[in-house]
């Protein structure tokens, strides 16, 4: 039998990705929107009526100009791709070298190590401070090519201090990403501050708040020379027609990402409290989901909860999020059927 010894040293100790056996369960575990599919997408895709003989552009230039005028910034401070996960590719093929350096917090998105060590960088993680925040001269210490953490953080819920972040981006010699996944449902964002710092990378996405994950669209906003630097880098032609086109009527559609953001913030401390009344400790949340230490074994909840048909993330078994689980806030009727399953969970161990 081979062996994994034939793999890239950097990969070989990777495993796959939470791919969970579905059986037709709510998902409260990926953070995607609540309200169901993105209604101006879903129109494109209705009414299709695409060439699929050509190429796409290159490099995506009908979002890239409809991302722009939503930003008021120009087609050149943006890069787009196949998911915001392309972009964290991307940024790391672009801008590390070979055992460089790449910083984030612990905890935060899983998927970072990964693009760090597959791209031949060193992932060091530096811890939050107790309450979740940036632990800045920690962050810089190591000297990193790459500073990356996610504004909302995930899976904490919480902002970063945007006085911690802009401390981050002068002091450190190297790239910044601030990952706004969640960005849409947070009152600050870097995006409006990428002519200002130079080696600032904001990334965003249409996976969440713009209900569109199946399509894998996602972008990098940065100054013209980074974004420059990472088109030459990025594979050409990554992001399909249909999801390019979809995704530009998306854009055009601000009325669902406002309805979608309100919704959220209107639910979300119902949620809290009702976690509350059960015994949980949910923690203060900027995005549309909250992290919660449970009243009970982690792995006993979440599997209770799935086998009765709602799926939420357990986070118990890592360290500083030990026996926490994350949900995603749903509409009042999700957020109250999944307060009663995990009563009944509860009555029942
Ligand atoms: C969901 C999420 C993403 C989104 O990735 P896509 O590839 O755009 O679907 C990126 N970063 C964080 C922190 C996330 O939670």
């Amino acid at each position: 039998m081979v062996s994994r010894d034939i793999m890239r040293s950097t990969t070989r100790d990777f495993q796959m990705y939470y791919n969970p056996e579905l059986h037709n369960e709510v998902r409260l575990d990926t953070n995607t929107n609540v309200l169901g599919d993105n209604p101006a997408a879903s129109k494109f895709l209705k009414n299709i009526d695409i060439e699929i003989n050509g190429y796409p552009n290159t490099y995506s230039n009908n979002l890239r100009d409809a991302l722009a005028e939503l930003y008021d910034l120009e087609r050149s401070n943006f890069v787009v791709g196949s998911g915001s996960d392309e972009m964290l590719d991307v940024s790391f093929k672009t801008f590390t070298e070979w055992g460089d350096n790449c910083v984030s917090p612990v905890p935060s998105y899983t998927l970072y190590d990964y693009f760090v060590e597959m791209n031949g960088g060193k992932a060091i993680g530096v811890d939050l401070t107790e309450e979740f925040q940036l632990d800045v001269d920690a962050m810089l210490k190591p000297e990193a090519k790459i500073i990356i953490m996610p504004s909302p953080n995930n899976p904490t819920g919480n902002s970063f201090k945007s006085k911690d972040i802009e401390e981050i981006l002068n002091r450190s010699k190297g790239i910044v990403i601030v990952d706004e996944a969640y960005g849409e449902y947070a009152d600050e964002s870097m995006v409006s501050r990428v002519n200002e710092f130079e080696n600032l990378i904001v990334l965003r996405t249409f996976s969440k708040a713009y209900a569109m994950a199946g399509l894998r669209v996602g972008y990098a906003v940065a100054s013209k020379p980074i974004a420059d630097m990472m088109n030459c880098v990025k594979i050409p032609y990554s992001l399909n027609a249909i999801s390019e086109w979809a995704a530009v009527a998306a854009v055009k559609d601000q009325e669902f990402i406002r309805r979608s953001v309100e919704m959220v913030r209107a639910e979300r401390p119902y949620l809290a409290d009702g976690l509350r009344k059960l015994g949980f400790e949910p923690f203060p949340s900027d995005s549309n989901f909250i992290m919660a230490k449970a009243p009970v074994d982690h792995a006993m909840l979440v599997s209770q909860l799935k086998a009765k048909g709602v799926m939420i993330r357990d986070f118990g078994s890592k360290r500083r999020t030990e026996n926490c689980i994350r949900t995603t806030v749903g509409t009042r009727e999700l957020n109250d059927l999944l307060l009663s399953k995990i009563e009944e969970v509860l009555r029942e161990c």
